[in-house]
């Protein structure tokens, strides 16, 4: 965009030179009229009288370049028309064939601005001009004017020509520079200066902005099996579909690689959503060559939806929000839309002044562990949403609750200490391994122990890995001798664990999760709050 300013700011500022030089011109052939001689010129008061009038049109013409609220080819049909009957005007009176050459500046103008047909037309007029002073001053120069228009002719098509050649290849440069080969979307650079204006705009209108994130899953497995390039056909109708169902609505871009980003200026998060449902499902329709070799024997992809101001407010924060949104989904199952939720910014909203302090920390250790466990991500969230809406169910009283809460977020703090290679591991854990492994529901504790506000949360943390039958660790606690948060988190947290997807297994739906669960019922888990977990999670549209 601003590119594009710049180059009108350079090309205006030439025609406002030639447009200049040629008024001059035309006072000189003025003055002439006037008897114009340089002994008398500054004596003679008529004559720079005339050259101050034409000295003082100069600002105008810049005003008329640059400020004018009418389309400026209006007011340049009107100038060149008013300064053609001039020019005629004086040169009929003049006689002397060289001013003639001032006939150019119409021409020249146009044909820098308007390019090649309207530049004949100038050219036409000229030159109908020139013949029909030479007709009325008697034919004196005809041949020499029938040159001129020719000259003219000749200068219309040059620069006419020069001027949409330049103005065809700026274009194809600039779709170059401002989108993506592959797919024809905006690429990432003009995806992220649009994202600027859009979100100033809305600043500026109080109104809302969407941001949808989409990641084709599974894609590697799809260049892997099929190559590179069946995999930018995908790439290709993938953009295709969400340029149709985003059309007059907003903006797509291929954010890189494989992951495509919209932007819906005025959206709510409800038509982003209706819009993101509707294109997920458009793509899992398509057919695509070879996509039985995928896992869910065809091509999905997982979009995050993100708004401002309502999410974030700054550019930044919107893309963060919509990238956690879209992590989300691929975490969960994949072929998915989710919105942007933190419960961090819900509990913000209902804690105390005194507790915010502390629940920034906590979100500091939770992002620690988030980022160090890739596979776990947003599972303390996660855990702890279930476990909130657990309590709420029983009607816990606050302290529980809350404890409940505080716990179920920092359960896995203890991981902290873990290598990242351990938590990443794909393959079963080595029995030393295993042996550190076990010890992060004590580092957890550890961690905590200073926290005065967190000390009712330390016993659900540290007992959040006991069995029900007391083969769990680190004490081997048996029973109602497990405090009842850890027995609670003991089973929530196996069931996020078993419903999002590892390296080494694909997610479970909750009705095989709760099947799952209900093996171990006495054994691992509380058989009665698993009961009333398990009724909860089936009746419940959205866990
Ligand atoms: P997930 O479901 O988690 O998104 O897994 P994934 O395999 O889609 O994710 P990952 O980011 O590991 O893979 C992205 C792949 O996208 C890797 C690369 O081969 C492929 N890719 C990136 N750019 C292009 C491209 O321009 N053309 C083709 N054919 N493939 C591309
Ligand atoms: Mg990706
Ligand atoms: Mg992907």
């Amino acid at each position: 965009m601003n590119y594009k300013y710049k180059r009108k700011k350079i090309i205006d500022n030439y025609i406002f030179i030639s447009q200049v030089v040629f008024f001059l011109l035309l006072g000189i052939l003025i003055l002439r009229v006037y008897n114009f001689s340089y002994e008398t010129f500054y004596t003679d008061s008529l004559q720079v009288f005339i050259f101050i009038i034409l000295l003082s049109l100069i600002p105008f013409i810049k005003i008329l370049n640059y400020n004018s609220k009418f389309k400026p080819i209006y007011i340049d049909t009107i100038v060149i028309f008013l300064y053609l009957i001039i020019v005629c005007y004086f040169i009929t009176i003049e006689k002397e064939s060289i001013f003639k050459i001032i006939l150019l500046m119409p021409v020249v103008v146009i044909s820098i601005k308007y390019g090649l047909r309207p530049s004949f037309l100038a050219a036409f007029v000229s030159s109908l001009a020139l013949i029909t002073i030479s007709l009325v001053n008697s034919n004196i120069s005809f041949d020499a004017d029938i040159m001129l228009s020719g000259v003219l002719f000749l200068l219309a098509w040059l620069l006419g020509n020069m001027t949409e050649t330049e103005a065809k290849i700026r274009e194809e440069l600039e779709r170059l520079a401002t989108h993506d080969g592959l797919t024809d979307l905006l690429n990432h650079r003009s995806f992220q200066s649009i994202l600027d204006e859009k979100i100033t705009e809305a600043k500026r209108k109080k109104s809302s902005l969407s941001l949808l994130l989409l990641d084709i899953d599974y894609f590697k497995v799809y260049n892997d099996s099929l190559g590179h390039q069946k995999g930018d056909i995908v790439l290709k109708t993938v953009a295709d579909i969400m340029k149709n169902a985003t059309e007059g609505k907003g903006y797509c871009a291929r954010y890189g690689g494989e992951e495509f980003v919209i932007i819906l200026p005025e959206t709510s998060i409800h038509e982003a959503r209706k819009l993101a449902d509707t294109i997920r499902e458009q793509i899992e329709k398509t057919e695509f060559i070879g996509m039985q070799v995928l896992p869910k024997g065809k091509v999905t992809v997982s979009i995050g939806i993100a708004q401002l101001p309502l999410m974030a407010d700054t550019k930044e924060k919107l893309i963060q929000k919509a990238d956690e949104a879209l992590y989300k989904a691929k975490f969960v199952s994949k072929n998915k839309v989710e919105v942007y939720y933190s419960v961090f910014d819900e509990l913000s909203l209902i804690l105390k002044d005194e507790e915010q302090e502390l629940l920034n920390s906590i979100r500091t250790l939770t992002t620690v562990i988030n980022a160090k466990d890739r596979y776990t991500y947003g599972h303390s969230e996660r855990t702890m949403e279930l476990c909130r809406n657990y309590s709420r169910l029983l009607k816990f009283d606050d302290f529980l609750t809350k404890n409940l809460i505080y716990g179920s977020l920092l359960h896995d703090i203890g991981k902290i200490e873990i290598s990242r290679e351990v938590l990443n591991k794909p393959k079963k854990l080595n029995q030393s391994e295993w042996e550190m492994f076990k010890q992060h529901p004590q580092w957890g504790a550890d961690i905590i122990r200073p926290i005065k506000t967190l000390q009712d949360s330390l016993e659900i943390i540290l007992y959040h890995h006991e069995n029900y039958d007391g083969t769990g660790y680190p004490k081997g606690l048996k029973g109602k001798d497990i405090p009842i948060g850890a027995r609670i988190l003991r089973i929530v947290d196996s069931y996020d664990a078993i419903t999002t997807k590892r390296p080494y297994k694909e997610a479970m739906s909750k009705e095989q999760a709760v099947e799952e669960l209900a093996k171990y019922s006495g054994t691992h888990y509380d058989p009665i709050i698993l009961e009333q977990f398990c009724e909860m999670i089936l009746k419940k549209d959205d866990v």
